[in-house]
């Protein structure tokens, strides 16, 4: 696509920290394993985003902003986007909407007090989204979503008012102003790293498995998207141990070998794409 870089890489990294674990009464040790990402994980992270140069979007909860402010601001520091990721990570689908509505205009002003703008993104905590998040989201005035999953290295505007029902069959509605970020379950550390008892997901994988898959994802958008966005999900108590710090090092390496890619910001890609198709940014 005209005017944007051949290929841009987005690293993001979602704070959660111990926002869910306070809110679900989580026991001494996974609130300790979520402490991590805060005391090891995020200073570890920036660390090697300022020592490439590289800047990141930070999908930081409310409570993570609010009860570690030096990590906020070394996140700010470090010239990086904060966006917003829910209060206690809660699960949209399971929120009522009005509550939904007071979470998410609670978050952009929590993020506008410390960062001194309103914020553009938002991605729904666990990716779970109820069926009026969406309308709600871009009633709260944000420029982009980043939860959805129906293209990979590609932008698109998200559509208003599809109807799906086993009676009718599916009505799609015209597109809104909302831009999606999209993202996928293989390009995230957390299901690829981390055992679920939910889901019976041993987790635990070999960081050169997932080096193999995140590479050959850049590298297959590199040659066949030209202008597009790779999206990175991580989180700070998931890729901060040391052996996926090591295979992150190995990735951005990657990256940075192929001619014409670019790290950036969400915000900022997103504002260079809608300017690149001819449309505004929200
Ligand atoms: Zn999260």
């Amino acid at each position: 696509m005209a005017d944007l870089p051949r290929l841009t890489v987005a690293l993001t990294f979602d704070h959660d920290s111990i926002s869910d674990g306070v809110r679900r009464g989580d026991s001494p040790v996974k609130l300790s394993h979520a402490e991590f990402g805060v005391r090891v994980g995020a200073p570890r992270i920036l660390a090697l985003l300022a020592e490439r140069e590289i800047p990141s979007t930070w999908f930081v909860p409310g409570h993570t902003l609010e009860t570690f402010p030096a990590s906020t601001e070394a996140i700010l520091a470090g010239g990086h986007e904060l966006a917003c990721h829910g209060w206690f990570h809660e699960d949209f689908a399971t929120v009522p909407r009005d509550e939904e509505r007071e979470i998410l205009e609670r978050c952009a002003a929590a993020v506008e007090r410390v960062g001194g703008a309103r914020p553009k993104g938002w991605r729904a905590p666990y990716w779970s989204l109820g069926a009026s998040s969406l309308e709600l989201i871009m009633a709260a005035g944000f420029v982009y979503d980043s939860s959805l999953m129906a293209d990979d290295y590609r932008l698109y505007r998200v559509r208003k008012g599809d109807r799906h029902s086993v009676a009718e069959g599916s009505r799609f509605g015209p597109e809104g102003p909302l831009i999606e970020v999209p993202i996928s379950w293989s390009l995230d550390d957390w299901p690829h790293f981390e055992p679920s008892s939910d889901t019976g997901r041993d987790g635990l994988s070999a960081p050169s498995k997932v080096l193999e898959i995140w590479t050959e994802e850049l590298r297959y958008a590199w040659a066949h998207a030209p202008g597009g966005l790779l999206t990175i999900t991580m989180h700070p108590e998931c890729i901060g141990r040391g052996s996926r710090m090591a295979m992150l090092e190995r990735f951005i390496d990657a990256a940075a070998a192929l001619d014409g890619v670019v790290f950036d910001r969400l915000d900022r890609y997103v504002e260079a794409w809608a300017a690149a198709t001819g449309t505004s940014p929200g």
